[in-house]
């Protein structure tokens, strides 16, 4: 067996026993580009020797997904089938595990209209809105993971030989992932430890408000009540842990949807559904964003702001510090689920329930009450820097420094 295939099968392991923790008698989705198939043949191999009773492998394919916008007719973009979505939930409800390999070409999309898009991502979000409920309140276990595409080595490393590209992405997924540890399993064990003596501290504190400063940003975020910060690994609903991004920085809560002030601006390019937007900045009035600006595609922005009341409020606030092992890679991955976490980020749209004490039981009103935002978008967007300063205000005023130079102030 060479070096790569020794790799490759650490990290199928990897991502079934900590990414999914798969267990005895569960069923696994494997949904994979066809260009990952000697992964995707590992993780079925892993999965089937950790216990699984099936494991269904979705295969996507980005020219396929195109083709619907190039030649489908026009009222087909508002369509998406309920068979689909009916699978999904039956498929969490039989207590399946989820493992995504999501790595979208970052230009899929170039050159259809913007609106095109939208209306298809809406169906798609509106008819998934229950299976989308079982995602966000953590009902199962879902990890979505990265593998390299040529489409997206060659946009990430578009500085090198054509034919070193993909080999350069798979030795960054592997270093980002630990998969070069003797053991990344246990190496995941200490990480993940790491993450929640941050989130204790954090949840311990329950800062009432967060002030973020840096060159074009002066923004406060509230906090609401009882608010909980999560990262590294989750329990889903019997209790399985799992984590739901490889790689994870971050730790992350839920702002009060109205308690959101101030100004912010991008620090990292944005992929929204396929398409580029950049050096974009937003002001939020009362949790609501009020004015908006993007030097590179605006009009995807504004789409995006469109799809609904929620989509204009924020759900998602993250710490990362600017000194990660991702940030410290110095390069722009175009793919929101690398690049949020070598960065600070906020989400436009729906938040997470299980960022609030007892939120996963909430109705929509309820959580809305309690400060939560609901949309049919979550989309992250990057605001770290090297020289990003963060406060937080105590319960009883106290102003203590939690990011100083872009990296954690407080000690854990
Ligand atoms: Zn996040
Ligand atoms: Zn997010």
């Amino acid at each position: 067996m060479d070096d790569f295939t020794r790799n490759l099968e650490k990290y199928a392991e990897l991502v079934v026993k900590i990414g999914v923790n798969l267990n005895k008698g569960q069923d696994l989705l494997v949904e994979s580009p066809l260009e990952s198939l000697e992964l995707t043949r590992l993780i079925v191999k892993k999965a089937y020797e950790a216990g699984a009773n099936y494991v269904h492998v979705h295969w996507q394919d980005d020219v396929i997904t195109r083709s619907k916008f190039e030649h489908a007719h026009d009222e087909a973009l508002d369509y998406y089938p309920t068979w689909y979505t009916e699978m999904l939930e039956r498929f969490v409800e039989n207590g399946g595990a989820l493992l995504n390999i999501k790595v979208p070409d970052p230009d899929l999309y170039a050159g259809i209209e913007a609106s095109l898009i939208s209306r298809a991502s809406k169906a798609a979000a509106t008819a998934r809105t229950k299976y989308q409920q079982y995602v966000r309140t953590s009902t199962f276990s879902w990890c979505l993971i990265k593998a390299p595409t040529v489409a997206w080595a060659s946009k990430v490393y578009a500085d090198l030989p054509e034919d070193q590209r993909v080999e350069a992405m798979w030795d960054a997924i592997f270093q980002m992932n630990r998969v070069y540890e003797e053991d990344p399993v246990a190496a995941w064990r200490v990480h993940i430890e790491q993450l929640k003596r941050v989130r204790k501290l954090l949840n311990e504190k329950q800062y009432k408000t967060l002030r973020y400063r840096a060159a074009g940003t002066d923004l406060e975020v509230d906090l609401p009540a009882h608010h909980i910060w999560l990262g590294g690994d989750k329990a889903n609903a019997s209790g399985i842990r799992f984590v739901a991004n490889m790689p994870t920085e971050e730790v992350f809560t839920m702002p009060d949807r109205t308690g959101v002030r101030g100004t912010v601006s991008s620090t990292k390019p944005l992929n929204v559904n396929g398409a580029l937007v950049d050096r974009f900045s937003f002001r939020f009035e009362e949790g609501k964003v009020v004015d908006y600006q993007a030097e590179v595609g605006y009009e995807h922005l504004a789409r995006l702001l469109e799809m609904d009341e929620g989509a204009r409020y924020l759900g998602e606030v993250a710490l990362v510090p600017y000194g990660s092992p991702i940030s410290n890679m110095n390069r722009i991955f175009y793919n929101t689920g690398i690049d949020e976490n070598a960065s600070c980020h906020l989400a436009l749209g729906s938040c997470y329930p299980i960022n609030i004490q007892g939120g996963a039981s909430l109705s929509t009103d309820e959580l809305k009450a309690r400060g939560g935002n609901t949309s049919l978008i979550h989309v992250d967007f990057m605001i770290g820097t090297s020289d990003l300063e963060i406060d937080g205000y105590l319960e009883d005023g106290t102003v203590e420094a939690i990011f100083r130079g872009g990296n954690w102030a407080l000690v854990f």
